[in-house]
């Protein structure tokens, strides 16, 4: 936890529920408020500028739905965690397209919990230009990149490579910016996690190996000899635009 605590404001009218969750994310760290009502969490959203909020769907007067989309209109960044019932989590939600980042059915795991706000939270940092400044060198980031016979269109989400045409995912986009960001730079493996799973598993660095099989399938012209993404033993990876292993 860094040493400016994350700010979560948990919009949530069922009290014990509520208070369940600001513990726990307390205990975890973070600084945590509670508005029981919409017209509440929109009051603190305001005054208190959280970094994430916990948004319940079904809350009396204006409903969870309403409070995100006037915060929308306001913020486009600033993550959301919906929680919902079963029952009330319809296509609405996804059909309505107001910028929902995650959400969790009712009742929801607390250890499930607590990992997609670290992930969400890790993902705004590392969206953020000015993010770890410690990594990356001083200009915008780029909405453009090439390299070799490869061209990333990061507003479109599309790659002309190697492979063809093919369309990034979210994930895909994340990480190859962290790249992009830090040429010649190795990337741990546990870096690569934390920005693209929002956590490090203590278990699996294979997750991040085998996404890089994937990124070399996009982007290299021998994935089995890749020049661009190449492995640094017991480091992790390094990202060369042109090809070659700077010193
Ligand atoms: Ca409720």
């Amino acid at each position: 936890m860094s040493a400016d605590p994350k700010r979560i404001l948990i919009i949530e009218d069922e009290a014990h529920i509520a208070e369940g969750l600001r513990l726990n994310l307390q205990l975890q760290g973070y600084r945590a408020r509670i508005a029981l009502t919409g017209a509440d969490g929109l009051q603190q959203w305001e005054q208190w500028s959280p970094d994430l909020i916990v948004l319940d769907v079904m809350l009396p007067g204006i409903d969870g739905l309403s409070v995100l989309e006037r915060i929308r209109l306001r913020d486009e960044r600033i993550p959301v965690l919906i929680l919902s019932a079963k029952s009330s989590l319809d296509d609405r939600i996804k059909g309505l397209a107001l910028g929902v980042d995650d959400y969790l059915t009712k009742p929801f795991n607390l250890d499930e919990f607590l990992l997609r706000v670290e992930r969400l939270l890790t993902r705004a940092a590392w969206s953020r230009p000015d993010a770890a400044a410690d990594l990356q060198p001083p200009g915008t980031l780029p909405t453009e990149v090439a390299f070799g016979p490869n061209h990333i269109d990061f507003n479109s989400a599309r790659a002309r490579c190697c492979a063809g045409e093919v369309t990034l995912t979210e994930q895909e986009l994340l990480l190859l910016r962290l790249f992009v960001n830090n040429p010649g730079r190795p990337l741990s493996r546990d870096k690569l996690q934390e920005v693209g799973w929002g956590y490090a598993p203590r278990t699996s660095s294979r997750t991040v190996d085998n996404f890089i099989v994937r990124l070399r399938k996009y982007f290299e012209p021998n994935p089995k000899q890749p020049v661009y993404f190449r492995s640094l033993r017991a480091v992790g990876y390094v990202f060369t635009p042109d090809g070659k292993l700077e010193k």
